[in-house]
């Protein structure tokens, strides 16, 4: 099938395991849209790029191949063929990935790897502007909330971390930048359906998500 799911939201506000767990239950494959800006941050840290200076970095962002793998079980990333699955989760990826996604050449250039691999049809995409601006034709769409302490307990406990706190303004932060930037920023898009996770397991929220796409 064709089946297009959207799921935006703040930073740990739990799509990608409510993605990966939609796509499993339907047969759909998956994309992480993050992993992918995620991906292009660590290859410009470690090209030596300045983050900050947004002419570098527009003008470096057409240079790494970057290829998802689209399995909800084992979705892998890789950049010029690296496997970066694990490395794109480390701090100083964290605290570079809204800046640099915040660039106008970075997001166009993702883009179209992103609607190449939706336009195959039946996928579980998570990002912040799938709904909105990735694929606004989506036949589902989700825009996935919590309370700031639900994701920064939830996402330090996955880490194995214990500093909530810091989690929870690394999170906030990249929540601001999010929301506040002028290409594609955070909302809620035309047509989403609102699901507030904070007191729902897992298993609820994803039997809420099934339920759309299949009434
Ligand atoms: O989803 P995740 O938290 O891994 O995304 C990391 C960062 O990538 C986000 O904070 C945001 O800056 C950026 N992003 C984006 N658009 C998307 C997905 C992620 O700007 N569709």
């Amino acid at each position: 099938g064709s089946l297009v799911i959207a799921v935006d939201g703040t930073s740990g506000s739990g799509k990608s395991s409510t993605s990966r767990g939609v796509a499993e239950r339907l047969g759909l494959r998956y994309l992480d849209t993050g992993a992918m800006f995620r991906a292009m941050t660590w290859w410009l840290l470690r090209e030596g790029i300045d983050v900050r200076d947004e002419a570098a970095v527009a003008a470096a962002a057409g240079r790494p191949t970057i290829e998802s793998g689209t399995d909800p079980l084992a979705p892998t990333i890789t950049v010029d063929g690296t496997d970066v699955s694990v490395a794109i989760r480390a701090d100083e990826v964290n605290a570079a990935v809204s800046p640099v996604s915040a660039v106008p050449e970075v997001r166009a250039r993702l883009l179209e790897l992103q609607r190449k691999a939706i336009g195959e049809g039946g996928i579980v995409v998570e990002g912040r502007d799938i709904g909105s601006v990735v694929w606004p034709q989506a036949e589902v769409k989700v825009y996935l909330s919590a309370d700031p302490d639900a994701r920064a307990q939830r996402r330090t406990a996955e880490q194995g971390g214990t500093d909530v706190a810091r989690t929870q303004q690394s999170l906030l932060e990249r929540d601001r930048i999010d929301s506040g930037r002028a290409t594609a920023p955070l909302t809620m898009a035309e047509g989403a359906v609102h699901v507030d996770s904070t007191h729902l397991t897992l298993a609820e929220v994803i039997d809420r998500i099934v339920a759309l796409a299949t009434r």
